[in-house]
């Protein structure tokens, strides 16, 4: 069986390896988007890398449309990014391939596929079973990336252009974080009294080497931190090795952002609050008194 797995982030293509490894497959990547720019990394991953220069939906569509049909690829793969949902669906579409997302894990079982995937704003697992041909989105850092195998061959694609045509681009406010990429985050919430008090949530995610990343009321409603940091269904889903959240209550719109956080540490005044029952460790206390005793403590222990 052929396997195509499409990487959009340079992670990607070592995360979409460890899934195709357990198919017993020939697996090849196309690699879009900041993979792209990757170009030798990618191809560590995989026997062959396509390289196509783009972020553009369409284009992605087309080159993986027309893989399909010439390769005979049975099973395509990617992760969840607005823009391979948005490509990989026009090609679900055109070939009339099933899909399913918000996937966790696969395996194959005759001529199907059965997909492990989260609903219910990821409360809820179930399990499907695909005919393949098929796509499989997985949600974003599903798994660590695979050991790379050595160098495959790379063979670039021209990106066909769509009809659409760009008419203006506005910039909007954000700030400089990856907060995909980040392996510690300390998440902020309502509990803080002002924009200026976020300043010692800042100051432990930099002696934490982590980014800040907020709720959506920080964000979309007082407008306290750009939308980049906004984390959440209707935002970001992350996946840090430790999430430390501050004076978050621990709604599900808001946790279904951080379901593939490793650790959790929640630090709230109320015991009640529903984020100690998804939390590894609860602090329950006030963050004006806490945050500062934890600052200190760790610039004595860092010698900072
Ligand atoms: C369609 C839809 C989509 C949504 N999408 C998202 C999303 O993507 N992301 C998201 O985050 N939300 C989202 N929401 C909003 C979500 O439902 C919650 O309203 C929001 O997550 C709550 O944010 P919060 O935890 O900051 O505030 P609150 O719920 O008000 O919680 C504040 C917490 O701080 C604690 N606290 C107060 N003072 C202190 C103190 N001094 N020290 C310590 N703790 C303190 C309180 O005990 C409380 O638990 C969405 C809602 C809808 C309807």
């Amino acid at each position: 069986m052929k396997v195509l797995g499409v990487a959009y982030e340079p992670r990607d293509a070592g995360e979409l390896l460890r899934a195709a490894s357990s198919l017993n497959a020939e697996f090849h990547i196309l690699a879009a988007g900041r993979a792209a720019e990757n170009a030798e990394e990618v191809s560590k991953y995989a026997s062959k890398a396509y390289i196509l220069k783009t972020k553009s939906p369409y284009s992605i569509f087309k080159a993986v449309e027309s893989l399909v049909k010439q390769e005979g690829y049975k099973l395509v793969i990617g992760e969840g990014y607005r823009n391979l949902r948005d490509a990989l669906s026009r090609v679900a579409g055109s070939l009339n391939m099933p899909m399913a997302t918000d996937a966790y894990s696969l395996e194959v079982s005759g001529e199907s596929v059965v997909v492990v995937r989260g609903f219910l704003s990821e409360r809820a697992r179930m399990k499907v079973e695909v005919p393949l041909p098929a796509i499989v989105l997985f949600t974003q850092r599903f798994t660590e990336p695979a050991e790379p195998l050595g160098h495959g061959s790379i063979v670039e694609l021209k990106p066909e252009e769509g009809p659409e045509r760009v008419v203006e681009v506005k910039p909007k406010a954000v700030g400089e974080v990856n907060l995909e990429e980040a392996e510690i985050i300390v998440g902020v919430g309502r509990g803080f009294r002002s924009k200026e008090d976020l300043k010692l949530a800042f100051e432990l995610a930099e002696l934490l080497g982590g980014q800040v990343g907020c709720t959506r009321p920080i964000a979309a409603d007082l407008k306290w931190l750009s939308e980049d940091r906004w984390i959440g269904i209707s935002g970001k889903r992350v996946s840090p090795k430790l999430y430390i959240a501050v004076g978050i209550s621990g709604s599900p719109q808001h946790m279904s952002g951080v379901q593939n956080a490793r650790i959790i540490v929640a630090v709230n005044k109320d015991k009640s609050a529903p984020i100690f029952k998804q939390a590894d460790y609860g602090v329950v206390a006030d963050l004006y008194q806490f945050l500062p005793v934890l600052i200190r403590k760790l610039r004595e222990k860092l010698g900072r």
